[in-house]
């Protein structure tokens, strides 16, 4: 067992090795940034340590497939989806986000419906 540290005494940080002002009786690193360093350095070791068992990659790929996302692929471009359908356009409603209306060869509109009725309705109108 070690005596406790005086107050006064630096702190050599158990991370970098910086010799710091104390601040606190068990401090053991020059700063806070240190300190979260050192913790996943431990907490990756750890997980190495395990690595036979619950980290095994082969085991953690085959329990997990349902639930694997890929991130190789960016997600912000959408598919298009197809708006118009023989002169029938789906159109945005002018005051409600998310709302929609049908725009008819005449230059009509139908009701505001929700983007998928606006679709169904602009290829049933379209004859399709
Ligand atoms: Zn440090």
């Amino acid at each position: 067992m070690t005596l406790a540290a005086r107050r006064d005494e630096p702190v050599v940080c158990d991370h970098c090795g910086r010799s710091v002002r104390r601040m606190s009786r068990q401090q053991k690193f020059c700063s806070a940034r240190c300190q979260n360093k050192a913790r996943w350095r431990v907490i990756s070791s750890k997980m190495a340590q395990g690595s036979q068992t619950t980290w095994d990659h082969q085991n953690f790929d085959n329990e997990n497939n349902a639930l694997q996302v890929d991130f190789s692929r960016p997600r912000t471009p959408k598919m298009p989806l197809r708006m118009e359908w023989g002169g029938f356009a789906v159109v945005p409603d002018q005051q409600w986000p998310g709302m929609y209306r049908v725009r008819m060869p005449g230059g009509r509109v139908t009701d505001m419906v929700n983007l998928t009725r606006a679709r169904d309705a602009a290829q049933a109108l379209a004859g399709l």
